[in-house]
């Protein structure tokens, strides 16, 4: 089975106030993805089955930060946070039904799983997740496809699980060995390519160590950037699960990607 995940970086134009989505991405990343499931030399990691995670990018972000969502907050405030826990699902449901429109006409057999209805978080972390619906889909020949969101917290009373999270936790509990992040650089750098011209691509990446420079991202980031899923695959990593961050914004990377081709990035790994 293969775990996609593509980043919000990726789906939308991440660094906008206003939410908006990179259609042209879109369309691309859907044709990739329907290519790959319809390849003749169908690898048997996807004829096992694929479950797609996406980010929430410009649609998830501002409103997070606007709502202070991830914060304890005074019990007085909580009818206002309750408005800020609606908005904010919404909006992320309006990109994933946009996201799902074009699988679809893909001819890609989607079913969209919001987290916010069957999961739970304790101080931000994933505590309860009831995966055995994913798993039926999966068996029935379905694409479930999950997504950053909000959901009801046991301390904080809220808080934003991003895709990197949902899909470690995934992973881990299904053992897949075929996990891919689909980010909007070749992958893990030295330091941020963005700002950095002396970065270098780290093709394995063992150790938080390899990274000189430690900043979330270049955009305004709620979950973490780079760094929060760098450290969500290290820990697969160590429980012996490999992934691998690739640039999606380059065309056929993703389709290769699905496809066990080679293609360049960064593998997340414990084994030298
Ligand atoms: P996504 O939305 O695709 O999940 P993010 O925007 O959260 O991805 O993270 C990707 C961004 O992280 C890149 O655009 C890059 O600018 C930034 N970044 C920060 N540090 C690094 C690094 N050491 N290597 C690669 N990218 C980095």
């Amino acid at each position: 089975m293969i775990i996609l995940k593509i980043g919000g970086s990726i789906l939308t134009k991440k660094d906008l106030a206003k939410p908006e989505v990179d259609y042209e991405n879109l369309e691309r990343i859907a044709s990739e993805i329907e290519e790959s499931l319809h390849s003749d030399d169908l690898n048997s990691d996807l004829s096992d089955g694929l479950i797609i995670v996406h980010g929430a990018g410009s649609f998830g972000h501002p409103p997070a930060s606007k709502y202070k969502i991830g914060e304890s907050f005074p019990i007085e405030d909580y009818p206002f946070k309750r408005l800020g826990f609606a908005e904010i699902q919404n909006q992320v449901k309006k990109l994933n039904s946009i996201i799902c429109d074009s699988l679809i006409k893909h001819n890609i057999p989607v079913v969209s799983m919001p987290p916010s209805s069957f999961v739970t978080t304790v101080d931000k972390r994933i505590y309860e997740f009831r995966l055995g619906l994913i798993k039926k889909y999966i068996k029935e020949g379905y694409v479930p496809v999950l997504y950053g969101d909000i959901v009801l917290d046991e301390e904080l009373k809220m808080a934003i699980i991003s895709g990197d999270q949902i899909l470690q936790y995934i992973a881990k509990i299904l053992k897949s060995d075929n996990i891919i992040l689909g980010t909007d650089v070749n992958g893990v750098y030295t330091k941020n390519p963005k700002n950095h011209k002396d970065s270098k691509l780290i093709s394995v990446l063992t150790n938080l160590n390899q990274i000189e420079e430690l900043e979330s991202t270049t955009n305004i980031d709620v979950t973490g950037g780079m760094v929060g899923k760098v450290k969500e695959l290290l820990e697969l990593a160590n429980l012996g699960i490999d992934s691998e961050i690739i640039n999606a914004n380059t065309p056929k990377t993703i389709a290769n990607a699905l496809q066990s081709k080679p293609v360049i990035g960064t593998k997340l790994t414990s084994k030298l």
